[in-house]
């Protein structure tokens, strides 16, 4: 059995080793929460991108459809004026001009053809990159309120457990209160620990056989050689 204040310093360091662990997962839930909005946020940039894809496209295509009607129109004009042509040097030299222009207009309407093929595909994409938003948004706001209730459920336990806690140290004499908040910063968060096979269970190191006998007891407060910490006899 350990001595009464050690019970009292063991019963501390839980409670303090609680608050710990819990502010330890509070932490952690901001920077998870933003880890999770920068996914959205990737999602919203490779939609914007699909969608500007897109629209380079339609433009390519409006540009190539005014280009075509030049040509067309081009053309119709210049089948008109054969008509009035008299010349045969100049009658051929339009002919020619119409055969270019009809040329032309066959390569633009292909271009066209396969702009259209790609904006198809554009478009595909964009659905695509949509739905993905969509899930990730949705994603987002359900794992977003189930950690803000997770935190606000911590806080509240912090908010507990710091209050307990302070009730605890309340019951310890200031000098060894002082000594065991020393050690709990100084080793790690265990300032308390029971002895295992003969050894300090904080720093493993084995105890002499006077100084175990002592712990066994129960009688004095008895602190490791090596590390300083505290001991007690779990048993
Ligand atoms: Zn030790």
């Amino acid at each position: 059995m350990p001595v009464p204040e050690v019970e009292e310093l063991i019963a501390l360091q839980q409670l303090d080793r609680r608050v710990v662990a819990l502010e330890g997962a509070a932490r952690a839930i901001p920077p998870l929460i933003q880890e999770l909005e920068s996914r959205v946020q990737g999602a919203r940039g490779a939609r914007e991108a699909a969608r500007e894809a897109n629209a380079q496209l339609e433009k390519a295509r409006r540009l190539k459809e005014g280009e075509l009607k030049l040509v067309e129109e081009q053309a119709r004009e210049k089948q008109a004026r054969l008509y009035e042509i008299r010349k045969n040097e100049e009658y051929s030299a339009v002919l020619k001009e119409i055969e270019l222009l009809k040329a032309k207009r066959s390569a633009l309407e292909e271009e066209i053809l396969h702009l259209f093929d790609r904006i198809e595909e554009a478009g595909r994409t964009v659905g695509v990159r949509e739905a993905e938003l969509r899930e990730r948004e949705a994603d987002f706001a359900r794992l977003r309120a189930a950690k803000e209730v997770e935190l606000e459920r911590l806080q509240q336990e912090i908010g507990e457990f710091t209050r307990r806690r302070a009730g605890q140290a309340r019951r310890i004499e200031t000098g060894l209160l002082q000594s065991y908040t020393r050690l709990l910063k100084s080793r790690g968060g265990l300032a308390v620990v029971p002895v295992k096979d003969g050894s300090c269970s904080g720093c493993f190191v084995a105890l002499t056989p006077q100084t175990h006998n002592e712990v066994r007891k129960g009688e004095v407060l008895v602190t490791c050689a090596n590390c300083q910490r505290i001991l007690y006899w779990k048993g």
